[in-house]
């Protein structure tokens, strides 16, 4: 059964399984943590409320403009067009500066060969996608993923370098990771991130047909692979799964407690919600009591969905919960969850404070899950 390799996505969000009454212990409520205890509809838009406000890589604004994909000449066009910018991605890593993405101008890429060169399409050269445009300023935005070995100074017999102008753009840009980058990227810088991210992902995984062996190219802007063998289009995929705060309701309002795990793979005194992929032929509340089932031995009764947020480590879309646990005997499975508890909001205050407990990051949906139903924001990171 498929799990989540690692487990560091979290953030905050509203409780739908209890009141929001604040624990004598815990902090004055985030007004936009605490959401008014209505009646909880099936599926809440991802879009809408407090709890996605709060998920920083689901902030997208781009238009991703889909009708463009297959416009004749379209990165000719938008390589003349000196308004459009160039999201540079090299090793999986973005090119930033001060304010967030450094973005490139056409006049910047202009040395970088076209796509569908006669060359064709492998790990060693460049690509080309088109992420969308921004509305309001009309601005087209490009992805270049460069080569992973566009930074190996490789001087041919004349002492000039084939691949000068990758490595130029590589030498001269500061990089950094997505999950670095996450709380501190506007609403469109968001978008471009995550959908440039995830497709320099696929594009790598994809190099070859999945049904023949045989190489594929790009087609559709970068959005679909042909295999030319057998003349078929492969499109790039996105993995559901799960993730939810378990929550026991106890004796009443104030009585709840939260579940949280520690993975095997974890540094010491991490603790985060359950999550795992969903299995094929599955539902999505089929796959929340099956994972809780399995990692820890709970029942659970209803299940809320919250909120999504896309997850491109390497291609996740996490799809948050909230769960009512029938049982609360814990029986952590041993292999993906190692230890397992409870806590009181009480207990969670004095377990973050004393650097007993620490929570995923700012920029997960776990922490999001938490801080909901917490009330408030949690110390650490
Ligand atoms: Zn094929």
């Amino acid at each position: 059964m498929p799990r989540l390799p690692r487990v560091t996505y979290g953030r905050r969000v509203t409780d739908h399984t209890s009141p929001a009454v604040p624990h004598p212990a815990a902090p004055t409520p985030d007004p936009a943590l605490t959401s008014t205890p209505v009646a909880a509809p099936a599926v809440v838009s991802a879009a809408s409320g407090a709890f996605a406000a709060h998920l920083p890589l689901a902030h997208s604004m781009l238009d991703r403009a889909a009708h463009r994909r297959t416009e004749e000449g379209l990165f000719a066009t938008l390589r003349a067009d000196p308004s459009t910018r160039v999201v540079l991605l090299h090793r999986g890593r973005l090119a930033t500066g001060p304010d967030g993405l450094a973005l490139a101008t056409p006049q910047e890429v202009a040395a970088v060969p076209e796509p569908h060169a006669a060359s064709g399409d492998h790990s060693n050269t460049p690509r080309w996608v088109f992420l969308g445009e921004d509305a309001p300023s009309g601005t087209s935005f490009l992805a270049l993923l460069l080569p992973d070995d566009a930074d190996d100074l490789d001087l041919d017999i004349e002492g000039v370098d084939p691949k000068g102008p990758l490595s130029v753009l590589v030498r001269t840009h500061e990089w950094a990771g997505l999950r670095e980058l996450a709380s501190r990227l506007g609403p469109r810088d968001t978008g471009l991130a995550t959908e440039a991210v995830a497709l320099a992902a696929w594009h790598a995984a994809n190099e070859r047909c999945p049904r023949c062996g045989e190489p594929t190219v790009p087609v559709a802007a970068g959005w679909v692979r042909r295999c030319v063998a057998q003349d078929i289009e492969h499109y790039p995929r996105t993995d559901p799964a799960v993730i939810m705060a378990v929550v026991d309701p106890g004796a009443g309002p104030g009585e709840d407690r939260l579940l949280l795990g520690h993975a095997a793979h974890w540094p010491e005194g991490r603790f985060s919600t359950l999550a795992g992929y969903v299995e094929p032929g599955e539902g999505l509340e089929q796959a929340v009591r099956r994972e809780v089932a399995e990692e820890v031995g709970v029942t659970v009764g209803e299940v809320v969905y919250r909120a999504s947020q896309p997850w491109p480590f390497p291609a996740s879309l996490m799809l948050g919960f909230t769960a009512t646990a029938l049982t609360t005997d814990l029986r952590p499975d041993g292999e993906e969850v190692t230890d397992a508890r409870w806590f009181t909001r009480a207990e969670l205050t004095q377990a973050t404070e004393s650097g007993d407990v620490r929570l995923p990051s700012r920029s997960s949906i776990a922490r999001a899950l938490i801080e909901e139903w917490f009330g408030g924001p949690l110390t650490g990171e």
